[in-house]
């Protein structure tokens, strides 16, 4: 049985029914996030995802706006009703961020940041712990087991695509996962077609695919302009590809 994971606003990840979280790679600045949350609100899309802590592998690429992003976050949250959810790349920040964050991301990079993950066993919001790039399930399941050892359950995995040697596609996303989690774990499992492809053609199918295996949710980006995004922008839906993409997974 799949754990029902409660997000806040009635929202539930694990109930059976198939959550989309949608926003840009990183939070950019307030037009940018207020023209992303209108485009949500009118698909009927309450979930918003955007980066503000950016891990990129370059460390003279964007590294997020940090607490000012944070700010517009809390602009947008009132403004629409949404949930947010963010990614934490350091337990300093947690205190900030608590006030206006829902839902903690940990992203892949920190799969196996141990320290972090015995920390954020003891808040209580859910996470959505992202599989390391090169992690077996084993690996990836026992990252769960660090965050639920404090005494928080709330834990969503997140297939975010793998290393392998193809590269077409940015990460190899191994659907496979979504029956494997659900036979070995009690957590939802959510998809993410982005990181997972690197290719924006490549969300669709790949998302209708999460779903068909039983995925319960996808997290996805999208931007107003991707070819100017800061980050991610090959891999982020224009507007009318989400009005589709959202079309299609209801
Ligand atoms: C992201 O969600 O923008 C991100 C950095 O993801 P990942 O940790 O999966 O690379
Ligand atoms: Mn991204």
């Amino acid at each position: 049985m799949t754990r029902v994971v409660k997000l806040g606003n009635g929202l539930n990840i694990g109930d059976g029914s198939f959550n989309i979280i949608a926003g840009p790679c990183s939070v950019e600045s307030f037009d940018q996030m207020d023209s992303i949350g209108k485009k949500m609100a009118e698909n009927g899309v309450k979930i918003l995802r955007g980066g503000i802590f950016k891990p990129r592998t370059n460390p003279e690429s964007f590294q997020g706006l940090g607490l000012k992003g944070l700010e517009i976050l809390k602009e947008i949250k009132k403004k629409y009703g949404f949930i947010v959810s963010t990614e934490i790349m350091d337990i300093k920040d947690l205190e900030d961020m608590e006030e206006i964050v829902d839902v903690f991301q940990v992203g892949s990079r920190n799969m196996q940041n141990f320290s972090l993950l015995k920390d954020l066993g003891h808040i209580n919001k859910p996470i959505i712990l992202k599989r390391g790039m090169s992690a077996t399930m084993e690996e990836w399941i026992n990252a769960a087991k660090y965050i639920e050892m404090g005494g928080n359950k709330d834990i969503i995995m997140c297939e975010r695509g793998i290393r392998t040697f193809e590269n077409y596609t940015r990460n190899t996303l191994d659907l496979m996962t979504i029956p494997i989690i659900k036979e070995k774990t009690e957590y939802p499992i959510i998809i993410d077609p982005s990181h997972g492809t690197g290719r924006r053609e490549l969300i669709k199918p790949a998302s209708i695919g999460g779903k068909a295996m039983g995925a319960d949710g996808i997290i996805v980006e999208f931007h107003p302009s991707p070819e100017d995004a800061l980050s991610d922008g090959d891999q982020s839906l224009h507007f009318e590809e989400f009005d589709e993409l959202v079309k299609a997974l209801r």
